[in-house]
């Protein structure tokens, strides 16, 4: 499960009585388009899904403080943001300078200076407690709920940063000029200039005319043609795996295809979530790195296309919208057939109005399908 499905089900448990307080994670510390703007909706996607209060990932820009508190007002989202404060040490400082761990980023001139401050008596702890101090009263003075403190767990620590921070309070704004730390060309979305977007591709074009001169979402009448084909060809569980087989092989080299049964391109700009190392639906983790994948960072996230197709197809709103978790039992089944018969799990199902179960095949059939689904 992604995060966003992960804060539905535990919303779920709430509304049934258990006793949650869901608190989830955000990253304006995004420095290209892509990444940055899909954070901040993925936050709205949480914040949708449930979630009571968000907590910054750590930084020390605070131009980019700024803009996360400026998105959520000009949205009208009243929910409690907590800004992350870091008592960063030496160690931390030159680990998060080479992106570990993946998210954290430490710009090279705040390195430099740590490293100066820790030649001191004290090892640099009366600077980098100075510091911390220093944001919480940025983050405070920002509009943020409060700060969420890392990097000690010496209460005695904690304490001298919360009182110093409200001595500092009254010149939070003078001091906020400290903590620029951003790399060159950085994006930020109040300040950036806007760039047109990217012309969409050939297959997204394709499928986006097809999807509207074909209309099968409502119940149109294709759509009901189709319904009754699919059921035909549903009975048949030989002629069904050999319809999935046919589906696989034109979408495997076309989208990635990994036969989940539950197909949602058409709610991902025609971009496969499987091809995601996490498989994530919902939009991308906090680990990007300038556009790329965390856990292969020499490949792009996946989300980057997302977005730069919802934008240039002026759907940017429709990356709001929540993508349920895949029911697993139908993978290796076809997601056009559990589509049109409302077997599978994506965005507006009808819960309450599911259609029919997978049919089952003699024990023979099953294990024969079963091992061809596997290879
Ligand atoms: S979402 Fe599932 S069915 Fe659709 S292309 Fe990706 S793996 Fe295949």
């Amino acid at each position: 499960m992604d995060s966003v499905e992960l804060v539905t089900l535990i919303n779920q448990y709430r509304q049934a009585g258990m006793p949650f307080w869901i608190s989830v994670a955000v990253s304006p510390f995004k420095y290209r388009e892509a990444d940055c703007a899909y954070q901040y909706l993925k936050l709205e996607k949480k914040f949708a899904a449930g979630a009571d209060y968000a907590i910054t990932q750590l930084g020390f820009d605070v131009r980019k403080f700024r803009e996360l508190r400026r998105y959520l007002d000009e949205k009208g989202i009243r929910k409690p943001v907590l800004g992350n404060v870091y008592v960063l040490n030496k160690r931390g400082a030159e680990k998060m300078a080479k992106g570990e761990p993946p998210g954290c980023w430490v710009a090279p001139e705040l390195v430099d200076r740590i490293r100066k401050e820790s030649l001191a008596r004290d090892g640099g702890q009366a600077a980098r407690l100075e510091r911390a101090a220093k944001m919480v009263a940025i983050v405070k003075g920002l509009g943020y709920a409060g700060a969420y403190i890392g990097g000690t767990h010496k209460t005695e620590q904690l304490k001298w940063i919360i009182d110093r921070s409200e001595a500092l309070a009254p010149r939070w704004e003078e001091l906020a000029e400290e903590f620029n730390y951003a790399p060159k060309n950085a994006y930020y979305m109040y300040e950036s200039p806007a760039k047109p977007p990217k012309p969409l591709g050939v297959i997204p074009r394709t499928l986006n005319l097809f999807g509207r001169m074909f209309p099968v979402r409502q119940d149109t009448p294709l759509r009901r043609i189709l319904v009754s084909i699919f059921s035909w060809i549903d009975r048949r569980p030989r002629l069904a795996h050999n319809f999935e087989r046919l589906e696989f092989a034109m979408k495997s080299p076309m989208f990635g295809c990994q036969a989940c049964g539950n197909c949602v391109l058409g709610d991902m700009e025609y971009v496969c979530p499987q091809t995601c190392p996490k498989q994530l639906r919902n939009g991308p983790c906090g680990g990007t790195d300038n556009g790329q994948c965390e856990v292969i960072p020499e490949q792009p996230c996946i989300w980057v296309k997302v977005y730069e197709r919802a934008k240039a197809a002026n759907e940017l709103e429709l990356l709001k919208v929540y993508i349920p978790p895949p029911d697993r039992s139908l993978k290796g089944t076809s997601s056009y057939i559990n589509y049109f018969l409302k077997r599978d799990s994506r965005p507006g199902r009808d819960v309450d109005n599911p259609g029919p179960p997978l049919p089952s095949s003699s024990p023979d059939e099953k294990n024969e399908l079963h091992s061809s689904r596997s290879r």
